[in-house]
């Protein structure tokens, strides 16, 4: 008797003899992220009701991952696909889909989940073009890195596994309200979602009104900015200081934590620098005012070496998924990691850093 054939038998063994109440392990919804934040997500929302895998690590560029066929293997019995979208996948998800030969989770079938649904994409060109190889041609790709388009995510995932899986609709429900929530703490402090409500906040910080809000309703005698915590308050500092990043990936980071990227090591996204560029930046560093280059785990590191060399410039390699640095084992852990290493770049203490430990006023 072969390994496959005896499987079966096993699984109605274990069937027969499992309380009720235990979901056979045959029913979990298969689910394949593309990359490991948006499998994170699903994690969150999908608890152990899904089997989840994903195919990128977060040490890869996901512009530009291996088509491996071992990446089909793993879609070949998948329910559900989760892809970024924006066509930062374009090298590697079409090739592996149609290697799967799974139906289910081809391009306009129910299981080819676009998490990009929903999400205000920046820089959009005003025509499509690949121009000079530019890698973003629908917009920018790295909506996560603004941890309120996650909240959109959740959404999205949510839906995908109430169709793949009606019977546990509320539970998937209930994971996603759970989650954003405890997103919502982790951007904004527990102690200012407490009091100001985590929607309002949210909406608020969409609609790009938040400063407005916070600094223009007093409760007790002070703003309600002096509530502010989690990753924005601790974040404060940093306000307005300009950086220069090596890829066009922190734009929407950038736009949500109010610091600002005046330039980019590559001239355009996916294009490694020349000599004449890396001329211009070293020009642009003499102006003196930035201090901080953010580069990632997966690009070159040679001409951010040479500029620091040139210049004194400080270079920090910062994640931008989870799992590109041992700290950032999930999505939350993601962000607490990028905070403690923006803010130990730009030398700001403990005490000056959690607004959150600002003592609120009786
Ligand atoms: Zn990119």
């Amino acid at each position: 008797m072969t390994r496959r054939d005896r499987l079966p038998v096993l699984a109605s063994v274990l069937l027969a003899t499992l309380p009720v109440t235990v979901r056979p392990v045959q029913a979990k919804v298969r689910v394949v992220a593309s990359l490991p934040n948006l499998g994170s997500i699903a994690s969150e929302i999908g608890g152990d009701r899904i089997d989840l895998s994903a195919i990128a690590v977060g040490t890869q560029d996901a512009h530009f991952v291996d088509p491996k066929p071992s990446y089909m293997l793993k879609l070949r019995n998948a329910d559900l696909l989760l892809i970024n979208g924006l066509d930062l996948e374009i090298g590697w998800v079409p090739p592996i889909t149609q290697g799967a030969r799974n139906p289910k989770i081809l391009p306009g079938a129910p299981g080819y989940i676009d998490c990009s649904a929903g999400i205000r994409v920046v820089e959009v060109p005003s025509s499509l073009t690949r121009a000079e190889g530019d890698v973003h041609p629908y917009g920018n790709p790295h909506y996560l890195t603004d941890p309120l388009n996650a909240e959109i995510v959740a959404g999205t995932i949510t839906d995908a596994l109430k169709t793949a899986d009606p019977g546990s609709a509320q539970a998937y429900e209930d994971a996603r309200k759970a989650f954003v929530r405890r997103l919502r703490e982790a951007l904004f402090g527990k102690d200012l979602v407490d009091l100001a409500g985590g929607a309002k906040l949210s909406r608020e910080a969409a609609a790009g009104t938040l400063d407005l809000f916070l600094d223009g309703t007093v409760v007790g005698g002070a703003p309600l900015r002096a509530h502010l915590g989690g990753w924005l308050g601790r974040l404060q500092p940093l306000r307005g200081k300009p950086i220069i990043t090596y890829h066009k990936d922190y734009s929407y980071f950038a736009g949500r934590f109010g610091i600002r990227v005046v330039e980019y090591v590559e001239p355009k996204p996916g294009i490694q620098p020349s000599a004449k560029h890396l001329e211009d930046l070293v020009e642009r560093l003499k102006q003196g005012d930035v201090h901080v280059i953010v580069t990632r785990p997966f690009v070159e590191h040679r001409s951010t070496d040479s500029l620091a060399e040139r210049t004194g410039v400080k270079v920090i390699t910062v994640p931008i998924e989870v799992g590109g640095a041992p700290e950032a084992t999930d999505y939350f852990k993601l962000f607490d990691h990028v905070t403690e290493q923006l803010l130990k770049a730009f030398g700001v203490t403990a005490q000056t850093g959690p607004a959150s430990a600002a003592v609120a006023r009786p």
